[in-house]
């Protein structure tokens, strides 16, 4: 029987990667669902190729471009609540979560409600909902496998050993495209700045996030929820070749690593061949070729953004909602040219430090510090 697998954010960077390698796995596996946000036509093209049985839209109005471009008839759902219906209306084994920021969340919980294999590349769903989540799947025995490259590898290096004789966890950043300019330089960064990536090819809202660091920051508080860590047992450690992926440090002092070839497409395979291994589509590692791998403490004068994912994991509560939405709305703005590089990090603080704090958020308070945050961040722009 070939495993079932709904992948949501299917035209985003990441879920364009995910069919294809699930494409490349023989057979194996059959894509019944597939879901974006606002690429109507594009999701079309997809779900003819894959025909899946249902497709799902976020956007209500691009429902016509995307029936437009069907060359079946799947069942179609559309508009905010679209993608918890899919996940609700197809029987699957999988969801490969890969929605660009939040808006992934609540078919995220309902796939851990129904106790599912979760791939989770949407970082955010876990910064914001961790303290939900993480209960939530352990009652209901879902199994949430990280597909964040970082997280990927502490997951497969966690295996060496007893969870209660991991003393450190090692994350490594590729310090993004700033990593090497001074304060004086950063003052005048673009948003084409911004966007070119060093060692990764992602999408535009994770790369602007890679060079505000502001990802290293959403990743700390990923991994203290996925991997029950405390924020002092996370070393943030700049990594430029981005070949090791991550490292775990035992009681005794051995440290195990993952590496590999910078590609999205090994961490995104294992999340849904996990325990199994097969060939992948990426190059193998050539340690020659690479020759010299380099380590350097992070800056985090030039980078406050870290500072915030450490104040965000010990505080927790509305914090995670907060810190993820200020950020979004803040890259928004800046893409938009409305604020500059520095003020995304400078407003995610002000919204972090002003907002009305609670200790153990329902789902709807975590969603109501989600707008507030986003209001906010807005409201302090434009004044
Ligand atoms: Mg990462």
């Amino acid at each position: 029987m070939p495993q079932r697998a709904i992948i949501l954010g299917s035209t985003g960077s990441i879920g364009c990667n995910a069919l294809d390698v699930l494409a490349g796995l023989n057979g194996e596996w059959d894509v019944v669902g597939l879901a974006a946000g606002s690429r109507g036509r594009e999701l079309g093209r997809q779900a003819n190729r894959f025909r899946p049985q249902a497709v799902a839209i976020a956007s209500a109005d691009l429902a016509g471009e995307l029936e437009g471009e069907l060359s079946y008839s799947p069942q179609v759902f559309a508009g905010s609540d679209a993608l918890r219906q899919l996940i609700d209306a197809v029987p699957f084994d999988t969801a490969f979560c890969a929605v660009v920021g939040a808006g992934g969340l609540a078919a995220t919980i309902r796939a851990v409600e129904l106790g599912r294999r979760i791939a989770l590349a949407s970082k955010e769903v876990v910064v914001v909902a961790g303290s939900l989540l993480m209960p939530l799947a352990r009652r209901t025995g879902a199994t949430i496998i990280p597909v964040d490259s970082e997280h990927s590898a502490i997951f497969q290096a966690l295996h060496a050993g007893r969870r209660e004789d991991v003393r450190k966890v090692y994350l490594t950043a590729s310090g993004g495209p700033f990593r090497t300019w001074s304060a004086e330089a950063m003052d005048a960064i673009t948003v084409e700045d911004a966007l070119r990536h060093p060692t990764w090819d992602m999408g535009p809202k994770i790369t602007i996030d890679s060079a505000t660091m502001m990802n290293k920051a959403l990743e700390i508080v990923e991994a203290c929820w996925l991997f029950d860590l405390r924020p002092d047992q996370i070393e943030v450690i700049v990594h430029p070749e981005s070949i090791i992926h991550s490292l775990v440090e035992f009681c005794d002092g051995s440290m195990i690593a993952q590496l590999g070839t910078p590609d999205m497409r090994t961490p995104i395979q294992y999340a849904l061949t996990y325990p199994a291994r097969q060939p992948c589509l990426s190059p193998p590692l050539d340690l020659l070729q690479v020759r010299e791998l380099k380590f350097h403490p992070p800056d985090r004068e030039r980078f406050p953004a870290l500072g915030l994912g450490y104040y965000v994991a010990r505080r927790g509560g509305t914090c995670g909602a907060v810190l993820n939405a200020a950020n979004e709305a803040a890259v928004e703005l800046f893409r938009e040219g409305a604020v500059s590089f520095h003020d995304i990090a400078r407003l995610t603080e002000k919204a972090l430090k002003e907002h009305e704090f609670k200790e153990s958020p329902t789902l709807d308070e975590l969603l109501a510090a989600d707008r507030w945050a986003r209001r906010e961040v807005t409201r302090c722009t434009a004044c």
